[in-house]
Order: C-alpha cells, then structure tokens, then sequence
C-alpha cells in the first residue's frame, strides 16, 4: 500500500476550498497529506460521500460533567454519560478536545479515546487560607494524569472570582508558555467585583462565611485584574466573553507579548 488516496464532493484543507475535481493522498508511512489534480491521482481512489475537512477541535468542554447534560444524574449514569459524550463527539468530527478536569475520573476514557486531550486541571481557591491545600490537591489530580500518560495536562484557574492571588500565581509559574484556559467576564457582576469589590458575588461567598470580597478591589474590569498573572508566554483560551468590552480586548492586544507586571494586582 504505501498511499490512501480519497476525494469527496469538496475539499477544505483548513483554509481553502479545493472542490471535488482533487484528490487527498495521504502517505501512510509518514503521515504527511498531499492535494492532487483527480487527472494526477493513479488508480485506487476511494470516494467519500459529502466534505474531506481537518478534525474540529473543541477548545472547551467538561467531559466529567456530561451525567448533567439531561438533568437526571444519578453517579450510576456518570460513566456512560463520559463514553456517550466521546462518541458523539468523534461522531461530530471532533479529533483534539481542551478538556476542563476537577478529577481524574474521565483519565481511562481519555486513554482509550483515540482522540487528543489538552487536559485543564482546575484550580478553585476562594481563600489565601486553603490554598495550600487546595494546591496540593489539584496537583495530586495532576500527577495522576501525568502518570497515566496524559502528558498535555497542567492547572488552570477557574474562574477571576473563585481563585486566590497565591493559587493564581502558582498556575502562572507552572505554566510557563502552555496553553491554559479560564471562565472569562461571564456576568456583569464579575466586573463589579473587581472595579467596587461589591454586587452580587458577596452573596456567593457569604455561603463560604467571607464577609467580603477575597480579592483585591482593583478598579479595573476582572480581566485587566486577572491577566497580568500570566507573564511566562502562557496561551489563553478565554472562555465565556459575556461582558468583555471592546477596551478589554484593545488592552489585551496591547500587552500581548509584554504583559504588565503581576505586582499590579497582588
Ligand atoms: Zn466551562
């Protein structure tokens, strides 16, 4: 064999559509993909109905929460719930996941998946207090991750409102130029918070017996808080974007690749 060799109704390489007078050929030894005229291709040419496209990645997902997708999760249902959710998305065309992890529960069906997993280990520290402990935790989830041979795991902060300076700036430190990932401004209270130090997120850690916010009131939006943590080349996928303004993102760009300095929020 050496050469799989397939052409569908169209072709889209990523960037470009080719049509469907053009051959994918794929060198099965090296893995390497070659875009032939059909008149070029040789015999052997297998048609495959509908579009030939690269994988879909979904940069955002929660694999160990899938029991919750239908409202009824009894822990019995956890497990099949984890393997449907795989299968639907290799069924969606999904090859690459960036996977947001509290546990290690999702790691054997991580393993036997076939697809990639980036995998976000979450970190959730609302005090300076527990900290530590908290840290110790999610480090222990992610040893268990490197020790099955999920090596594209690292910590990831939760969210700006549920994540002490101390937890922040350890992720920042152990995820020096790794991609990383954080739920992003997505409530008008989570600005609040920041730039007042009050609204509604005193209600959530009063259920946490803080009486006031754990986090330095900065003044600015909670992104312009946060981001200045992440000065060690880190790549971040900004999740959720509900209230980003058009000055959070001009701001962002500005300091892409010169971040200020994290003594600026601590
Ligand atoms: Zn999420």
């Amino acid at each position: 064999m050496g050469y799989e060799k397939v052409h569908g109704d169209q072709l889209f390489d990523g960037q470009v559509f080719h049509g469907n007078n053009i051959v994918l050929i794929r060198d099965t030894r090296s893995g390497k993909d070659s875009i032939v005229a059909a008149a070029e291709a040789g015999e052997d040419i297998q048609y495959v109905p509908g579009l030939i496209r690269p994988g879909f990645v979904n940069a955002h997902c929660h694999l160990e929460l899938s029991h919750m997708k239908n409202r009824s999760f009894p822990e019995s249902e956890m497990n099949d719930a984890m393997q449907n959710a795989l299968e639907e998305m290799k069924a969606d065309g999904i090859v690459a996941v960036g996977d947001i992890s509290n546990s290690a529960i999702t790691v054997p069906y991580k393993r036997s998946s076939g697809m990639h997993f980036q995998n976000f280990i979450e970190v959730l520290s609302f005090s300076e207090a527990n900290t530590p402990a908290r840290l110790l935790h999610y480090q222990q989830v992610l040893d268990t991750f490197l020790m099955a041979g999920l090596q594209s795991s690292n910590l990831t902060p939760h969210a700006p409102y549920s994540v002490s300076a101390t937890a922040f700036e350890h992720i920042s430190k152990t995820t020096a130029n790794q991609v990383i990932s954080i739920h992003n401004q997505e409530t008008r209270a989570e600005d609040e918070l920041f730039r007042t130090g009050g609204g509604d997120f005193l209600q959530l850690f009063e259920q946490f017996g803080i009486s006031e916010s754990p986090f330095r009131t900065t003044g600015v939006s909670s992104l312009k808080s946060y981001l200045p943590y992440f000065n060690h080349g880190q790549s971040i996928i900004l999740v959720h974007n509900t209230y980003t303004t058009r000055e959070d993102i001009e701001d962002t760009n500005a300091t892409q690749g010169n971040p200020p300095s994290p003594t600026t929020v601590d």
